[in-house]
Order: structure tokens, then C-alpha cells, then sequence
């Protein structure tokens, strides 16, 4: 068995809630991070940079209130002092990342939320799981309500991720009904913004590279399939609304504004500026047809729904895909 990781941290001076975030060099982690330290938190981000990187979080270095920890969380997890919020948000999460990491990331969705959860309930802190709208699969129910189960192929390239994040809401429900945690379930749609990696292989950066590069945006299929695409800030408004209010039961966020991939493409080449051409690739296997969150739930439980509209986030994520290409 793996040695535990011993975690410290400084002794809280003031009173202020601490946060634990795994993840907290990712994309999302590292925006929720500096969200939590802006709401008054300390917080406490554990990271093992499988995907994510330190440059994420290196301006949130200075603040008295932010601790990092390098940490495989797939590995027993000791913090000491308080904790008030576990959120659990390590776990690749694009397609070729997951892809090459089937393992790594069926243990970071399986043992890393059983850890995650661990430590929430040793130190009686509210969890809140980052899970996904892969859990409803290559939907056969459109727009995707939270009672829908899904579609799901396990034995698919996708199954390592997919399964992982279904098995992780199953752990989150278990240990709130056997060992009364407060748990929190989100089920995240295609989220996009500044300190996504910009060779993750996803759609957003992929488009917005290639047309910065001026080479041809690669649209897999005849881009058809469609996704709706929300923006970080909404996102992580979304979570702290959560934590607040909601209950252990899944809450989708994402942004209702469907658009095929074909149409992405044409927008992101319009909004750059570019002249590049779109070049069709072979669909992946298992590519979900459609993907739109139906969030009736998160308006009337939380009051939340995205305000930046998709135009607006585009533009945002593009102005920093220019400053890190440029
Ligand atoms: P990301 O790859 O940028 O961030 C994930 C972070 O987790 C990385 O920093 C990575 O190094 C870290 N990590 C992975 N395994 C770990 C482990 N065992 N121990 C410690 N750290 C580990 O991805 P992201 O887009 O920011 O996604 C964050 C979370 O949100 C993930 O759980 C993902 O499944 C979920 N999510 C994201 C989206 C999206 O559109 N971005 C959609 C649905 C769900
Ligand atoms: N996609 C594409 N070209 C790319 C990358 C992705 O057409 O260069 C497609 C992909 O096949 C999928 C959609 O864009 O249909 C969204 O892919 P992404 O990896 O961003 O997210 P996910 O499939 O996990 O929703």
C-alpha cells in the first residue's frame, strides 16, 4: 500500500473558513482557488500536475491565505488543522488526456474521491464533488435533466473517465447516507476560459490555436454534434452558489446555449480575425451526438444561471490563448 501523504498547514490565525482543492493547479481548480481566497477563505490547494501546471496558481503565491501542497490524492490524504470545504476537482479531463491516462484516472475518480470524502468526514466538512455531463453519455434524453441516467458505453475510450465520475457520485452519495457528510454533486458542462492548456486536445483550445496559428481548424466528423459552452466565471459562481445552497443531490451548470461544432469553428474564425480554412478528421469513437444541460434545477435551487453569453466568453478565453501564443 501506498505510503500516506502527509499534508501540513499553518494553524489558522484568524478565524477565516479553510478550503481544501484538489485540482487547484488546473484549469477550473486554479479559478476556483483565487474565487474561494476572494470570498474571505484560506485555502489549500493540492495538486500532482499530472495535467495542471504551477504557473496556474503562481499569482495567487503571494496571498497569506493560499497554500499549495504537490500531492497525489489518488494516495491517503492527511491535513492537519480545520477544514470547512473538501472540493474534489483533480481528474484529466479532456478526451486525449484521459485517453492516455485510463488508469491514473479511474483511480483519481474511484480512490482519489474515497480520499477526498475521507478527509471531509474526519474533519466534518461539507465535500463537493466536480462530476460531469459525461455521466449522461451520448444522451438519448435532450437537453440532459439531472434525473436522466444516462448512456453510457464502460468499455469505450471514454469509459475510463466516464465511469469514473459515476462511480465518484455513487461514493459522495454513500458516504452522506452511511456516515452523514454534506455532500455537493456538480455535474459540469464544457467549461472554457484563460489557463485551459492550450494542447489539452479539447475544442475551444484546439480551434483557438489553430486560428491564431493561421492553420486550418480540425473539426472532427462533419461537426454536427453539437456542445453548449459555458464561461469559467459562471462556472465558479456556480459552485460557491452550491456550496452554499444546495443539497447532496447532482445540480447541473453549464450554459444552455447549444452550438454544433461546425458553427464553433466558424465563430471562433470570425471572432480571430482568421483566415484559416476547417479541415474534417475522423470523428473519435463513442463522441457524444449532443450535449445541452437543462438547468431548472440550479436557477431555482441556487438562483444561478450563467450571465456571459458565448460571443463574450469566446472572446475572453481568445484574448488569452493570444497572450500565451503570442
Ligand atoms: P485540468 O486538467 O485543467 O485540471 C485538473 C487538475 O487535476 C490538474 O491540475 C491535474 O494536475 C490535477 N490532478 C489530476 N489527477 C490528480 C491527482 N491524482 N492528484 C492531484 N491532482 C490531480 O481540467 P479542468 O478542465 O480544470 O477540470 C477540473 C475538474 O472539472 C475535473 O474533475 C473535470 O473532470 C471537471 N470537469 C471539467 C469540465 C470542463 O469543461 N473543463 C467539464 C466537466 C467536468
Ligand atoms: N472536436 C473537434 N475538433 C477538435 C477537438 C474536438 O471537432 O479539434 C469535437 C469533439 O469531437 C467533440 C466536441 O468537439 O464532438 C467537443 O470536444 P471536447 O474534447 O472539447 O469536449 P467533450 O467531447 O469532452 O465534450
Amino acid at each position: 500500500m501506498a505510503s500516506p501523504i502527509e499534508v501540513s498547514a499553518a494553524v489558522n490565525p484568524n478565524g477565516k473558513p479553510r478550503a481544501v482543492v484538489s485540482g487547484g493547479a488546473g484549469f477550473i481548480g486554479s479559478h476556483l482557488c483565487e474565487a474561494l481566497l476572494d470570498h474571505g477563505l484560506r485555502v489549500l490547494a493540492l495538486d500532482n500536475f499530472i495535467t495542471g501546471s504551477p504557473t496556474n496558481t503562481k499569482h495567487l503565491e503571494g496571498r497569506a491565505d493560499f497554500e499549495f501542497r504537490k500531492a497525489n490524492v489518488n494516495e491517503a490524504i492527511s491535513v492537519d488543522g480545520d477544514v470547512r470545504y473538501v472540493l474534489h476537482f483533480a481528474s484529466p479531463a479532456s478526451p486525449p488526456q484521459y485517453d492516455a491516462n485510463p488508469i491514473h484516472t479511474l483511480k483519481v475518480g474511484t480512490l482519489g474521491t474515497m480520499n477526498m470524502l475521507g478527509l471531509a468526514r474526519a474533519k466534518s466538512a461539507t465535500f463537493l464533488l466536480a462530476s460531469t455531463s459525461e455521466v449522461y453519455g451520448d444522451p438519448l434524453v435532450h437537453p440532459q435533466p439531472e434525473t436522466y441516467w444516462g448512456n453510457v458505453n464502460p468499455i469505450g475510450p471514454r469509459g475510463c473517465y466516464d465511469e469514473a465520475k459515476r462511480c465518484a457520485e455513487a461514493f459522495a452519495m454513500a458516504y452522506h447516507r452511511a456516515h452523514d457528510v454534506d455532500t455537493r454533486i456538480i455535474r459540469i458542462f464544457n467549461t472554457h476560459g484563460p489557463r485551459m492548456q492550450v494542447s489539452d486536445g479539447r475544442a475551444v483550445p484546439n480551434f483557438m490555436a489553430q486560428a491564431i496559428r493561421g492553420e486550418p481548424l480540425t473539426v472532427y466528423g462533419d461537426g454536427s454534434q453539437t456542445r453548449s459552452l459555458c464561461y469559467v466565471a459562471d462556472l465558479v459562481r456556480g459552485v460557491l452558489a452550491n456550496l452554499e445552497k444546495g443539497d447532496e443531490l447532482p445540480v447541473n451548470l453549464g450554459n444552455p446555449h447549444e452550438v454544433t461544432m461546425l458553427e464553433l469553428a466558424k465563430k471562433i474564425i470570425e471572432l480571430s480575425g482568421a483566415q484559416s480554412s476547417i479541415v474534417h478528421k475522423e470523428l473519435p469513437v463513442d463522441d457524444p451526438r449532443q450535449r445541452q444541460p437543462d438547468i431548472t434545477r440550479a436557477r431555482t435551487m441556487l438562483g444561478w444561471e450563467p450571465k456571459v453569453g458565448l460571443e463574450e466568453g469566446l472572446q475572453k478565453t481568445l484574448e488569452y490563448f493570444r497572450s500565451v501564443l503570442s
